[in-house]
């Protein structure tokens, strides 16, 4: 198939982990996502620490962003990072936002807003969230968030809530 029969999506990624050594849970999926058949790795951020959002009887967090081209349609992109997570031992719980190995969110998929019960993007926490928006900014500065404003825009107006860049 050659480029004009193709069609990429650059879409972004948040990883989050706050069980069984976060940081590695981090790079295992970064291999796995670029694994996906119909998925690329582009760019990488550094790894954030970050206090638990919800329930605060929790370890702090790893996070990070990734932002991958994609040929995948956004609802087979889902499935494959929530293979990912399942592959990593994530546990779904009653409790929101609980602890857990591996949290893989569609953040941005193109330009595109989706509004389907399984899935929501731009990402709904995107705005609010230092442990997202500071990570997606180091890697995209001139992003422009669908329906949402200018990356740095949004930054400015999230205080970085205890968030901390791991070398
Ligand atoms: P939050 O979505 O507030 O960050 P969470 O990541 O802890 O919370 P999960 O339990 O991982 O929530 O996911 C709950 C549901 O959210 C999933 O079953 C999925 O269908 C849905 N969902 C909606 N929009 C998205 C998205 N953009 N990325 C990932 N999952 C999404
Ligand atoms: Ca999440
Ligand atoms: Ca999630």
């Amino acid at each position: 198939m050659n480029d004009s029969e193709t069609n990429l999506v650059t879409a972004y990624i948040g990883l989050g982990s706050n069980l069984a050594n976060p940081s590695e849970q981090i790079k295992t999926a970064r291999t796995a996502i670029a694994q996906l058949a119909g998925v690329q790795e582009l760019v990488f951020s550094s790894l954030y620490h970050s206090p638990p959002m919800g329930p605060q009887d929790q370890p702090d967090y790893v996070n990070a962003v990734m932002c991958v081209a994609t040929d995948l349609p956004p609802m087979d992109l889902l499935r494959g990072l929530q293979r990912i997570e399942n592959d990593q031992g994530r546990v779904r719980k009653d409790q929101r936002w609980g602890a857990r190995t591996l949290d893989l969110d569609v953040l941005i998929y193109g330009d595109q807003i989706i509004d389907l019960p399984d899935l929501i993007v731009p990402h709904t926490g995107l705005a609010e969230r230092a442990f997202v928006l500071y990570p997606l900014h180091e890697i995209a500065p001139q992003l422009l968030v669908p329906g949402k404003g200018r990356i740095a825009d949004l930054l400015v107006k999230c205080p970085m809530n205890g968030l901390k860049r791991l070398d």
